[in-house]
C-alpha cells in the first residue's frame, strides 16, 4: 500500500509538538522551573453543576431499562436542534438547518470531505485545520494576509469563482472579530463569486460587544452562502466531553440549484452516527435560563484571565489586538521572530506561549496568549511577564 501523496504536502510536524517539544528540552534543563502555560486552547475550568446533574442525569437514565436509548438521529436530538435554533440563534434559522456534531473540528473535517478537492481559500493567520484538511482533500489553497495593516480583515478580492471560503471570528489566533459591516462585504463578495463561506463561530460566546455580530445569519444573505460551524468547547468546558454543531440552510444551493443541506445530511448519515447521547443532554441544559448564566460566568471568569494577560503585555508597551471579545491576545514584536520570542518569553518568564508564524506566514513576529488558565496561574504568569521589559 502506497501512502497517499498529499500527506507528503503537510508541513512536517504540527505547530503544539513542537510547542511541547521545546518546553520540555527547557523543563530538563532547568528541573526547578515552574512552567505555566499560556500556550494552547484548551479549557482548564470545572463543568457548571447545572450541565453536569444534566450529564450526570442521562448517563443514569441510560443504566436504566424505562430510560435506555441506543443510536438516535444522526443529525442530533430534535430538542437540542430546536434549542439551537430558538437561543442561540433567536429563530434565525430553522431547527432543520441544524446538525448536532461531535464537534467543530470533526465538522470542518467532514465539511472537506463534503467539497472534495476544490479552491480553497484561508485566512493567514489561520486555525491549521482549514489549511491542513485541505491539502488532505487535495484543495489548491489561497491565503488572505489578516495584518495590522488592514486591520486583520482581509482584502476580499482574492477569492476566486467557485471556491470554500474558511473565515472565524471571532479569530483564532488573531482574537480580531469582524463587525457586522465587515462580515456584510465578506457574504457580498462570497455571494458575488459564487462561493460558498465557511463561517467558524466557536468563540461566538465570547463577543460581548452588542454591535459585533455573533452569527453570519446576522446579515442578510449570508444563509444563501454560507454553512456556520459552532462548538459546546469553549463556552461551556466541553473540549473533552466533545459536542458542537453546524448549519446548513435550506436556501443555501450549488450552481446547478441542488441543495447542499440534502448533501450534508448525506454526510452526516454516511460517516457520522451521532453525537453522544451524554453529551447532548449537556449541552441541551446549557440553553436554558440556568445553564445560560453558568455559562456566562465560565465566559466571563476566562475573559478577566484575557484582561490580565493583555493589561501586564500593554504595561510593558506591547501592541496587542482580541482578549476584549475573544479569549486570544495577539501581541506584536516588531522585527522579531516569533519563535525567537517564544524562547524568550519561555527563559525569562517559564511561560508557555504559542508562536504566531506556527499560524501561518503573516503571523510572523506575533505571539498568541491563552487565556484559558486557572486564575492563580493567569496572575502568576502576568505578573512573570514584567521579566520581559527588563
Ligand atoms: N474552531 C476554532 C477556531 C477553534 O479554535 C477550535 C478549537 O480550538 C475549534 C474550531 C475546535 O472545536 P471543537 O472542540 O468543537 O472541535
Amino acid at each position: 500500500m502506497k501512502r497517499n501523496e498529499r500527506f507528503e504536502a503537510l508541513a512536517a510536524g504540527y505547530l503544539f509538538p513542537e510547542v511541547g517539544r521545546r518546553r520540555k528540552a527547557f523543563q530538563e534543563a532547568h528541573p526547578e522551573a515552574k512552567i505555566i502555560s499560556l500556550g494552547i486552547g484548551n479549557t482548564t475550568e470545572p463543568l457548571t453543576p447545572h450541565v453536569e446533574d444534566a450529564l450526570v442525569a442521562a448517563a443514569r437514565r441510560l443504566g436504566t431499562a424505562a430510560g435506555y436509548s441506543g443510536y438516535g438521529d444522526e443529525q442530533g436530538e430534535a430538542a437540542l436542534r430546536e434549542a439551537i435554533a430558538r437561543v442561540h440563534y433567536s429563530g434565525a434559522v430553522r431547527p432543520e438547518e441544524v446538525f448536532v456534531s461531535d464537534g467543530a473540528k470533526c465538522d470542518i473535517g467532514r465539511l472537506q470531505i463534503l467539497f472534495g478537492s476544490c479552491a480553497a481559500v484561508v485566512q493567514d493567520p489561520a486555525y491549521p485545520v482549514y489549511v491542513d484538511g485541505s491539502i488532505i482533500q487535495g484543495a489548491s489553497l489561497v491565503y488572505m494576509p489578516c495584518t495590522r495593516e488592514n486591520g486583520f480583515m482581509p482584502e476580499l478580492s482574492v477569492i476566486p469563482a467557485g471556491s470554500l471560503v474558511y473565515f472565524c471570528s471571532p479569530n483564532n489566533p488573531t482574537g480580531a472579530v469582524a463587525t457586522r459591516d465587515q462580515l456584510a462585504r465578506l457574504v457580498a463578495e462570497v455571494r458575488r463569486k459564487k462561493s460558498i463561506l465557511v463561517f467558524d463561530a466557536a468563540y461566538s460566546e465570547y463577543v460581548s460587544e452588542p454591535s459585533l455580530p455573533r452569527s453570519v445569519y446576522e446579515v442578510d444573505g449570508a444563509a444563501e452562502c454560507a454553512i456556520e460551524v459552532n462548538s459546546f468547547s469553549k463556552p461551556i468546558g466541553f473540549t473533552g466531553v466533545r459536542l458542537g454543531w453546524s448549519v446548513a440552510p435550506k436556501a443555501l444551493k450549488y450552481d446547478d440549484g441542488r441543495s447542499v443541506n440534502a448533501d450534508w445530511n448525506r454526510i452526516a448519515t454516511t460517516l457520522f452516527n451521532g453525537a453522544s447521547n451524554i453529551a447532548q443532554a449537556g449541552g441541551l441544559a446549557s440553553f436554558d435560563p440556568e445553564g445560560r448564566s453558568e455559562m456566562r460566568g465560565l465566559v466571563g471568569y476566562y475573559m478577566e484571565n484575557a484582561r490580565l494577560i493583555r493589561s501586564a503585555l500593554q504595561a510593558l508597551g506591547v501592541e496587542c489586538i482580541g482578549g476584549d471579545n475573544a479569549p486570544y491576545i495577539w501581541a506584536r514584536f516588531p522585527g522579531r521572530d516569533s519563535w525567537e520570542v517564544f524562547g524568550e518569553i519561555l527563559e525569562k518568564c517559564h511561560v508557555v506561549t504559542t508562536p504566531g508564524s506556527g499560524f501561518g506566514p503573516s503571523g510572523q513576529s506575533y505571539i498568541r496568549f491563552s487565556a484559558f488558565g486557572h486564575r492563580e496561574s493567569v496572575v502568576e504568569a502576568a505578573g512573570r511577564l514584567a521579566r520581559l521589559g527588563r
